[in-house]
């Protein structure tokens, strides 16, 4: 996905839940962002505000948002149930954007003017850009109404983050006897010549296939680059 993709995406939900982290405590708040180009996303903020605050000390933010439809209905077994839709999320490094920067953006392209504006009616206010992030759109049918396995994930980055991989993973250790497979309600374990594979687009890590693997072969990775770990005992 390229960053007008990752954006429409965005674009399309409009309020979206901004996280920061302010002395070790993870902070939410509600915005959206308002423009796009070769750099990144851009989002606004008042300086007076402690999401300014927090942008400057640590330089990072975390997006996500969902669509259509963020509300949980239940089903006849009264478990929670979802309209099929997407989420997603994005989170890397931010840069403010001086107020000369955005005015010759603004000369170039009209989706910037916004932001002009919105300075000129309020001076406190101040725009931040999303220039280095990784993120995924994380495509969901759970009852899968139109089409044949619950999710489509896909990863993305741009401004020169690698994509760090997070997950569950078959190793050396499996002794190719297909539990896995047919325990997978996301169908994302198949075959490829004799080996056990999962596909990650599909995978929801929920951990079916670790807890029934009879040898131990399934390994969950909770950071990338860094150790492997396996999180809870079976
Ligand atoms: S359940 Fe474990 S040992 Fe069996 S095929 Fe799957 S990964 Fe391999
Ligand atoms: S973690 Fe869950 S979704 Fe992923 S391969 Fe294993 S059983 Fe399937």
């Amino acid at each position: 996905m390229n960053i007008k993709e990752i954006y429409n995406k965005f674009d399309q939900i409009g309020c979206l839940t901004f996280a920061t982290i302010d002395r070790g405590v993870p902070q939410t708040r509600i915005a959206h962002l308002f423009a796009h180009d070769h750099e990144g996303l851009y989002f606004r903020t008042m300086k007076t505000k402690a999401f300014y605050d927090q942008l400057k000390k640590d330089g990072h933010v975390s997006i996500c948002g969902m669509f259509p439809n963020t509300s949980v209905s239940h089903n006849k077994e009264g478990m929670p149930s979802f309209e099929p839709g997407y989420t997603i999320n994005a989170s890397g490094d931010v840069k403010e954007i001086a107020f000369e920067t955005l005015k010759e953006k603004a000369a170039e392209d009209e989706q910037f003017m916004l932001g002009v504006k919105d300075i000129e009616k309020y001076p406190a206010m101040t725009t931040f850009c999303l220039h280095r992030a990784w993120g995924e759109v994380f495509d969901f049918d759970f009852e899968m109404e139109h089409r044949s396995h619950k999710l489509q994930r896909t990863r993305f980055s741009f401004g020169g983050r690698q994509i760090p991989f997070k997950g569950v993973r078959i190793t050396d250790e499996c002794i190719g006897c297909g539990e896995c497979m047919g325990t997978c309600s996301f169908k994302a374990i198949y075959q490829q010549d004799d080996a056990y594979c999962i596909d990650q687009t599909r995978c929801d890590v929920c951990g079916d296939c670790y807890i029934n693997c009879p040898a131990s072969a399934i390994e969950i990775v909770l950071e990338a680059p860094g150790p492997v770990r396996r999180h809870f005992e079976k």
